[in-house]
């Protein structure tokens, strides 16, 4: 199987099969992100993929669900992905799922009708979709590509096409003093789109990335921990959904919970009291640094 460079998926599908149709983010221009910096972008040839394909029928013969890399595949033309699914629907007729990373710009620049023949016929869906923060100015400020008003306008064609759909946020996107506004304006995205699952990581600062520079240059106050955990319990309490999987459990979380929502709500937000009731004040009062994946 080829794989260029590093390839990231989420941790939900470590066990799904992984094919690369891209390599790198045809974006690689968001502020805190270094994971494809050094990875030029490039479109898979669709001999190479079947290439693979073949290969990998060899090793599991009865797969239902498949991850495409790399980090915004839903970037290709909904012609290419046509193609892309032919190929594996042609070496794995069981697949039941084609998975991808996809920013909210791929899918602006699908039609509708393009959005649902994918879902109807071509087996793609529950897509990962990095919103990472429900406050307008941090989203611009993070240089996405995209608005607030975007995302509300791409998620909702993305459901009715018919699409599950699963978001990526992070904590401390706001900085200093904005975590329980970011988690108000968060929750109210969350609320209105209704993922089928949130994954909640925490803002990191990597080697190379504008944002690291901010913090260096004082333009960006990054959040304590205190804060941030403040800020995931209040988005906690905020999300009223119907039945909603929510993983905040990244390993650089301070606290990790992961459950459902509503029904564990109340086991959510005692976990985070407890930890911070038993943490140091000076662990509360410090930035962590995370600056690896
Ligand atoms: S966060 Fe996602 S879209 Fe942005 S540069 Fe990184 S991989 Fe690309």
């Amino acid at each position: 199987m080829k794989f260029t460079g590093i390839t990231y998926r989420p941790p939900p599908e470590a066990n799904t099969l992984l094919l690369q149709v891209t390599a790198g983010c045809a974006h690689n221009n968001c502020t805190y992100c270094s994971m494809y910096t050094d990875v030029k972008f490039k479109v898979e040839k669709l001999e190479q993929i079947e290439k693979d394909l073949q290969e990998a029928q060899k090793l599991y013969k009865s797969e239902t669900r498949i991850f495409l890399v790399n980090g915004d595949a839903f970037v290709l033309s909904a012609k290419k992905l046509r193609k892309i699914s032919d190929l594996i629907l042609k070496y794995f007729p069981m697949m039941e799922t084609i998975t991808m990373y996809s920013s909210i710009r791929n899918i602006m620049t699908k039609t509708d009708e393009e959005l649902k023949d994918l879902r109807d016929n071509y087996r793609i869906n529950d897509l990962w979709v990095g919103v990472e923060t429900g406050d307008a100015d941090v989203l611009k400020s993070f240089n996405k590509g995209y608005t607030m008003d975007d995302t509300y306008t791409q998620l909702k064609r993305l459901k009715t096409a018919g699409f599950d759909y699963n978001c990526k946020l992070m904590l401390g996107t706001g900085g200093r003093g904005k975590g329980i506004e970011v988690a108000q304006k968060t929750a109210e995205l969350i609320n209105k789109t209704k993922p089928k699952m949130v994954r909640e990581t925490t803002l990191g600062f990597f080697d190379g990335t504008q944002l690291q520079e901010d913090v260096k240059n004082g333009k960006f106050l990054p959040a304590t921990e205190l804060e941030i955990l403040e800020e995931q319990k209040k988005l906690i309490e905020l999300i009223n959904v119907e039945d909603t999987h929510f993983a905040s459990n990244h390993y650089i979380n301070a606290v990790s919970v992961n459950g459902f929502l509503p029904i564990q709500k109340e086991n959510m937000l005692n976990s985070i009291n407890s930890f911070i009731n038993n943490a140091d004040t000076s662990f509360l009062n410090s930035v962590a640094a995370r600056q690896s994946l």
